[in-house]
């Protein structure tokens, strides 16, 4: 049994009860049998479910939205607003994707025969999702799965699991076959189980680096496709020509939305020397403007960080840091009362080598850093193992080109920090993880191709064969 905690005020929201691991194989087992019927329908007929579900999604926007603030701490605007209706547009999206699938093609490849390459879904996915962005993650992980024609039983992380459960009920209710979006729920012991039942056939993940890890390990022996989408650190490289008022505001914005617990957070800003001194102030003013507070009041920018346990973690960078050296500029301590809030923090003075620079915090702690030359920034800006997100803030569009094409990332916004969209691909590269969520990407991911070659003439007619 799990105990969700409401982070914003410490209480006891509900009981969920957890998966029995033993218990994992019957859920796939129902997701395969389903599946057995799902990869016989047409595009037309997943792409109509995956309409209704989004359909659905937005008649219970109102408890969904309940659910999601309660449990993660997210301001309700941003949820009633932002992360609820982009979740529809994802579902849509898919819907539209299931339809235009690349790879559906016929050709005479050889002499004296057809080809014919053909989309098939995988099998039965199994998805671990984190808690940051519960629904928006479960979207990511069943929308597209579900367009290939996949089955998916998907985990969500054990504090937030309310609005994944109801997702897959809503499949359900859409016309999916029952138990082709099958979810289970638990911590680590019931994800290994999963990711090792022989019933799925590819895993996908996002979490952490170190869980990343830990289910490629386990994919191993089956062999299972795996996706991965992990950890973040996003530097932000500001030069000195760049509006320093709106960049300010972007990355103040960019790295506490969610409370920083984004992967794609701009965690990281290196600011060419000449610029540093107003760069910095520009950026104090910024996140002196961010208010934290209750989650249910519409004045909120940010929520509590998720747990009691995730704070005290939080906090001991930001102590480290200025045990080693570094100077806190704004915030960095805990605030008082209920709830789990931390404030927005700006950590100067920073060692490049050094942890708060180096790992993943998770929270709305900036570390900015000045630096020279151009190829210095960019230096500082790869000197990471993650490779997710990244912003370039200039007005010479020929140097945010030139920079953009040399960060190690999956994403470099230009002036600006944060947007996503549907139709574009999201992932990363090093420690980041591979693989594609959103846009056609994404449901090619699930997807593999079939190659069928029909012999249409005597075999006189095949002297072009060459074996492969
Ligand atoms: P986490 O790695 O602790 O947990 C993620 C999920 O994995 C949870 O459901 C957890 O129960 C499960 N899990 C943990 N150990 C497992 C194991 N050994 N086998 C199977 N499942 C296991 O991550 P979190 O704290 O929930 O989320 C934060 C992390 O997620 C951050 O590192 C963040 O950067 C990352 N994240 C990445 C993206 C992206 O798109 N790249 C998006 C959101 C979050």
């Amino acid at each position: 049994m799990t105990t969700l905690i409401n982070p914003a005020t410490g209480a006891e929201i509900a009981e969920i009860p957890d998966t029995a691991p033993a218990d994992v194989s019957k859920v796939v087992a129902r997701s395969r049998a389903a599946f057995e019927q799902w990869r016989e329908t047409t595009p037309a007929e997943r792409a109509r479910v995956l309409l209704k579900v989004a359909d659905l999604v937005e008649r219970d926007a109102t408890e969904l939205t309940r659910l999601e603030v309660e449990e993660t701490g997210k301001p309700l605007p941003v949820m009633r607003d932002g992360e609820l209706p982009f979740s529809v547009d994802n579902l849509r999206f898919c819907a539209g994707g299931a339809r235009s699938l690349d790879g559906t093609g016929a050709g005479m490849l050889s002499a004296g025969y057809t080809s014919m390459l053909v989309r098939r879904p995988i099998g039965v996915v199994g998805s671990i999702a984190p808690w940051n962005f519960p629904l928006v993650m479960a979207v990511w992980k069943l929308g597209p799965a579900v367009a290939a024609g996949n089955g998916v039983v998907i985990k969500p992380a054990p504090a937030t699991p309310r609005t994944t459960l109801a997702l897959t009920r809503l499949f359900e209710e859409a016309g999916a076959p029952p138990g082709l979006v099958g979810a289970v729920t638990g911590g680590a012991e019931v994800g290994s189980a999963l990711v090792r039942d022989d019933g799925v056939d590819m895993v996908s993940v996002t979490g952490s680096t170190r869980t990343g890890r830990e289910v490629m390990r386990g994919a191993v022996d089956g062999l299972k496709r795996v996706h991965l989408e992990l950890g973040g650190k996003a530097p932000a490289v500001v030069f000195a020509d760049a509006d320093l008022t709106e960049m300010a505001g972007g990355v103040a914005m960019g790295a506490t939305y969610n409370t920083g617990q984004d992967c794609t957070a701009a965690t990281r800003v290196y600011i060419e020397r000449p610029a540093y001194r107003d760069a910095v102030d520009a950026i104090e003013s910024a996140l002196a403007r961010i208010r934290p507070g209750d989650p249910w009041s519409e004045a909120t920018d940010i929520g509590p960080l998720v747990s009691a346990a995730h704070r005290t973690r939080v906090a001991g960078f930001v102590a480290r840091a200025s045990s080693d050296g570094a100077r806190i500029a704004v915030g960095g301590k805990p605030l008082d009362g209920p709830g789990f809030f931390f404030p927005p923090t700006l950590v100067l003075d920073a060692d490049q080598r050094s942890e708060i620079v180096q790992d993943e915090i998770f929270g709305p702690v900036i570390v900015a850093i000045p630096f020279d030359a151009e190829d210095d920034g960019i230096g500082f800006a790869n000197d990471s193992r993650y490779g997710l997100a990244s912003s370039i803030w200039t007005r010479d569009v020929a140097r945010a080109l030139r920079v953009s094409h040399r960060l190690d990332a999956g994403v470099t916004w230009i002036n600006d920090h944060l947007p996503i969209a549907s139709e574009a691909p999201h992932g990363g590269v090093k420690n980041s993880g591979f693989g594609k969520d959103m846009s056609q990407e994404s449901i090619a991911e699930y997807s593999v191709t079939h190659h069928v070659m029909i012999k249409h003439a005597a075999p006189a007619a095949r002297d072009s064969f060459r074996p492969a």
